[in-house]
């Protein structure tokens, strides 16, 4: 069988949409699967709506995805006009094509187009996802090819181009399952070979409606930007209408062009989910651990404004292991650090004085006295600090005093939040000298009358 050569032949008309990448993936993964090619190729015919900014941010991240292309230069197809334009003229000679006078129905329309001379014909092809398909071209008459000779439409550039490329499988979104009887029309009368075709289903919201801006982000960019890992997405698009014939679902790249089948293939349209994006997120973060933990560390440097210096490396890496444990994607760092979930590691926090009243009970002098008993404890305390002594050092006066009237204040003094990790926790990561250090200025704030 001859070399398989898939391609991805975007229109730089908008930033590269997610439903899109996933189109890309598929050509990608099917042509890995069979030791065969994948090619890029920018569709610019439409002049007025494409733009150079949108283009590069289609070649942007495919390099950032990792979905490199083979052929070794851009194909574009603006490049190519005099090869359109000579197979138009040679339509035109062999009276397959006409040029047509027509009536402007609209200011600025034209008076000339192109019209390709339709046979009528019943046009019949094979899908690889939909099967047979049949369909009779009468209806779509003598239709429009080029608005001039140098002026192809998206129709004939794109059959011209998958014959000049050596295109073998066009693998595409099912919104183009409509055009595929137009464009065998001019590969027929162009007398190139048949293609074979497999139209994927299209990326739906949780409505079933197309996915587009209402539901949040749809283009790359902004998924690149809310962190998610390149891998974990391609994972998760791979997902959207195919799986494999096993319950695996998370897959590393080697392992998804290994697994993939067309033939697993849906045919039924499939529902975009943010959570299970999320989920197979954190699998590829947990899968990669250090890397997670180092880009933690980086983005904490930068939202909190902490000084590399200054920061204890054991409070640090600590602070990393409970951001890691919390979040899905990078971007909910941010979430974390706008919700000050993180700066009491680091800062004493701001406390509110009725944030230290258990289920709002007690006086405040009463309070300041059992954080005054527990920082002495923890103060008297030599040897191992850790959550586990640090408990049984504070437990017996907790109990004695009820659990809540002296843990709750203690815990609220170390992170200032109504929910944080345990006491426990916090005092071992903050070390005794800043747990005592901070328990005392939590007893002044609590003491002092303003
Ligand atoms: N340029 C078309 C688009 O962006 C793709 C056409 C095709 O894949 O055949 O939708």
């Amino acid at each position: 069988m001859a070399k398989i050569i898939t391609r991805f032949a975007p229109s730089p008309t908008g930033y590269l949409h997610i439903g899109s990448v996933r189109s890309a993936l598929f050509s990608y993964l099917y042509a890995k699967k069979n030791g065969g090619k994948y090619f890029l190729r920018i569709e610019d015919t439409d002049k007025t709506r494409s733009k150079i900014e949108y283009e590069k941010d289609i070649i942007a991240g495919f390099q950032t995805l990792g979905l490199n292309w083979d052929n070794e230069t851009l194909y574009r197809q603006s490049d190519h006009i005099a090869v359109y334009s000579a197979l138009i003229k040679k339509l035109i000679a062999e009276d397959k094509a006409y040029v047509s006078k027509e009536e402007p129905k609209e200011e600025g329309e034209r008076s000339e187009v192109i019209r390709l001379r339709n046979p009528n014909k019943k046009v019949t092809f094979t899908d690889l996802v939909h099967g047979e398909v049949s369909v009779d071209t009468t209806d779509l008459g003598d239709f429009v090819i080029a608005k001039s000779v140098d002026e192809p439409i998206f129709h004939f550039a794109n059959v011209v181009d998958d014959h000049e490329m050596g295109i073998t499988h066009v693998i595409r979104g099912e919104e183009h399952l409509s055009n595929t009887p137009r464009q065998i029309l001019i590969q027929e009368a162009l007398g190139y070979d048949k293609l074979a075709y497999a139209h994927i289903p299209l990326v739906l919201a949780s409505d079933r409606s197309k996915l587009s801006k209402r539901q949040g982000s749809v283009s790359l960019r902004e998924f690149l930007d809310k962190g998610y890992l390149s891998e974990a997405l391609l994972n998760y698009l791979a997902l959207l209408g195919w799986h494999p014939s096993h319950d695996k679902e998370i897959f590393t790249m080697p392992e998804l062009i290994s697994a993939f089948e067309l033939e697993r293939v849906q045919k039924r349209g499939a529902i975009w989910n943010f959570e299970k994006l999320d989920w197979v997120n954190k699998e590829h973060l947990k899968m990669n651990r250090e890397t997670a933990e180092n880009k933690i560390q980086e983005v904490l440097f930068k939202t909190l404004n902490l000084n590399p210096g200054t920061v204890d490396k054991n409070v640090l890496d600590a602070v990393v292991n409970i951001v890691f444990e919390r979040i899905n994607k990078f971007s909910d760092i941010n979430e974390l650090v706008l919700n000050n979930e993180v700066q009491y590691f680091f800062e004493e926090p701001k406390w509110q004085k009725d944030g230290f009243l258990w289920k709002g009970q007690g006086a405040f002098h009463e309070i300041a006295d059992k954080l005054s008993a527990v920082e002495k404890l923890l103060g008297a305390m030599e040897g191992n600090y850790s959550k586990e002594t640090i408990k049984e050092t504070i437990w017996p006066y907790a109990e004695k005093e009820g659990r809540g009237f002296v843990l709750w204040p203690f815990r609220y003094a170390l992170s200032g939040l109504a929910k944080s990790p345990d006491p426990f926790v916090i005092a071992e990561i903050l070390k005794k000298e800043t747990t005592v250090t901070r328990l005392k200025s939590a007893i002044n704030f609590l003491t002092n009358e303003s």
